[in-house]
């Protein structure tokens, strides 16, 4: 039997090839396919009454092989609560021109504070940007949610909080919240 002459093969390949789906990806018009356990941009997540769930422990950092993550730990005051615990995490940066997404200080986070997000847009052409504060990195506050500082749930404790038994901001919550806001905008 005749041999089929290669440049004939090669058009064999191209013809197949002309009917298979596409694999092109129309990012970035089209959003990106991701994964849902995904290691995307860190967040530091709230209480559902607004209070920070970092308690400032430095387990993160700790556990951060890149050495990436810079913690700084003080404790709340009747006068200025950020979360329901004795302290809280004053200073927080991720340098993000260092983390690899490993994931590692998430696992070593003892209260869920800390997570990842699906966000990966994290390119930048000023390496100072990408040293992400804690501003940068604190959830969204939801409906329901007032932005601390302001003092836990009249007669919780820290345990209520963890346990789940707080749904949301009180309205003596919402008051000291205001009336924080208001001080330091007559200040
Ligand atoms: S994902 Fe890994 S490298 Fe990045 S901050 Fe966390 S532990 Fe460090
Ligand atoms: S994010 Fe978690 S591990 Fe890191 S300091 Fe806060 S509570 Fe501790």
């Amino acid at each position: 039997m005749p041999e089929i002459p290669q440049a004939v093969k090669a058009f064999g390949v191209t013809f197949k090839a002309m009917f298979r789906k596409p694999a092109t990806v129309q990012y970035p018009e089209q959003p990106a396919k991701i994964a849902p356990r995904f290691h995307g941009r860190h967040q530091l997540n709230r209480h559902p009454d607004g209070l920070e769930k970092c308690v400032g422990c430095e387990l993160c950092a700790w556990a951060c092989p890149a050495d990436a993550i810079y913690v700084e730990g003080a404790a709340n005051t009747d006068e200025e609560r950020f979360s329901p615990g004795e302290r809280y995490g004053r200073v927080y940066q991720i340098n993000y021109l260092r983390c690899i997404f490993c994931g590692l200080c998430i696992e070593a986070c003892p209260t869920r504070a800390l997570t990842m997000t699906h966000e990966f847009e994290l390119a930048d052409d000023d390496r100072t940007e990408l040293i992400y504060e804690k501003p940068d990195l604190l959830a969204p506050l939801l409906p329901g949610m007032v932005g601390p500082p302001h003092p836990m749930v009249e007669g919780a404790d820290e345990r209520d909080y963890y346990d789940g038994r707080v749904t949301g901001a009180s309205a003596e919550q919402m008051a000291a919240a205001k009336a924080t806001q208001q001080e330091e905008s007559t200040a």
